[in-house]
């Protein structure tokens, strides 16, 4: 008897690099097709490669033995009375990661992960309870955009994207930034990369590399706190890196970019939500042209914090305000079903 045939490894084809178009070549198709295909992936919404219609059947049988594009399912789909919605993949390997969809007005904005898990620690943050696992791939990151992007009707599309879910993206760049060239390239999404916004927990040597090689997407740093210790506390790899090195790393960022930075601080009750906790925040911005973006915490199974009250949210708000800093409280969209990154992967899990 014949040895049994070890099963084809298919590429996945939402992976960057010119496999597809080698590919087209050696079937002696023109190199145009690589285009139309690219257009099926990221515009037409194939679910696969026998959906391609205008595609020579043979061409798409030889996709369908060579390639993949799918290599996430989804695990669950949860929809708010907002119009958020969330979804739970599970990747090839069992593991789970999370990705919205958020509308507001015209926008559709989609929040994907970067990595499974997060080596950061953020004390209040369900991402990181158990670390990081691994690094999520650039076709893992692109499946994430394509599977919101079908959750949406033929006439509306993708508007923008923020790197805000599960894990560090700047502890992913490698696999991050083709992604998000994908993203931009007007055969893959066609989003601008002024609508694209990456959220770290502020790595200097990160931050700089992406200001030499792509300073034109929106930056956000998450600070939580102005001062070491409390930062330190709340953020443990603040630890080795320290606020005034972030802060520089992030003025460096906005001489490369011109664009403002936004500062995302997480408003947890009793903690850093003090009057005396909004004065030493407009000290340490010292005048900057940023954007603070307070976020109420939202809370997280389990965690001993708590949601700011209502007087002092406000109370903190007002302090930045009369000082001139340009604040936005971002709004809770899909509390309900723990829209908020690293929750429902435990919930489902648990
Ligand atoms: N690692 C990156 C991006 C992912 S987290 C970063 O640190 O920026 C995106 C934002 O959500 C961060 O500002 C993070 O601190 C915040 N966040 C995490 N858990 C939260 C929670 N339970 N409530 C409110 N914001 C939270």
């Amino acid at each position: 008897m014949p040895a049994a045939q070890p099963s084809m490894q298919t590429a996945h084809i939402l992976e960057p690099g010119d496999i597809l178009a080698a590919w087209v070549a050696d079937q002696g198709q023109p190199a145009w097709r690589v285009k139309a295909i690219r257009r099926w992936l990221f515009g037409g919404r194939a679910a696969s490669f026998t959906d391609m219609t205008d595609l020579p059947k043979g061409l798409r049988a030889g996709l369908e033995g060579t390639f993949r594009i799918w290599t996430t399912s989804i695990a669950r789909h949860n929809r708010a009375d907002d119009g958020t919605e969330k979804l739970l993949l599970e990747l090839h390997d069992g593991q789970r990661i999370e990705c919205v969809l958020l509308r507001d007005g015209e926008r559709r904005t989609v929040c994907i992960s970067s990595q499974v898990g997060c080596a950061m620690g953020c004390v209040f943050c369900a991402s990181g309870i158990d670390g990081v696992v691994r690094n999520l791939s650039t076709g893992e990151i692109i499946e994430q955009l394509l599977r919101l992007q079908q959750l949406l009707p033929p006439t509306e599309r993708l508007s923008h994207i923020v790197v805000m879910g599960m894990g560090e993206p700047l502890a992913n760049l490698d696999r991050l930034l083709p992604a998000l060239a994908a993203a931009q390239d007007p055969d893959g999404l066609g989003i601008s990369q002024r609508r694209i916004t990456i959220s770290t927990v502020g790595l200097p040597p990160a931050i700089d590399r992406l200001a030499a090689e792509n300073p034109g997407y929106h930056l956000a740093v998450s600070l939580h706190a102005a001062d070491d210790p409390l930062r330190t506390r709340l953020v443990p790899v603040n630890k080795s890196i320290g606020i005034a090195e972030v802060m520089a790393a992030a003025d460096r960022y906005w001489e490369a970019s011109g664009r403002r930075l936004t500062f995302e601080y997480v408003l947890l009750g009793g903690v850093n939500d003090s009057e005396e906790h909004a004065r030493s925040l407009i000290r340490l911005l010292g005048g900057r042209a940023a954007l603070v973006n307070v976020i109420p915490y939202n809370a997280v199974a389990g965690m001993p914090w708590r949601e700011p009250s209502q007087g002092s949210r406000d109370r903190f708000l007002d302090a930045l305000r009369e000082a001139g800093v340009n604040v936005q409280v971002r709004r809770r969209k899909g509390a309900r079903i723990d829209a908020a990154c690293g929750q429902l992967r435990r919930i489902a899990a648990g």
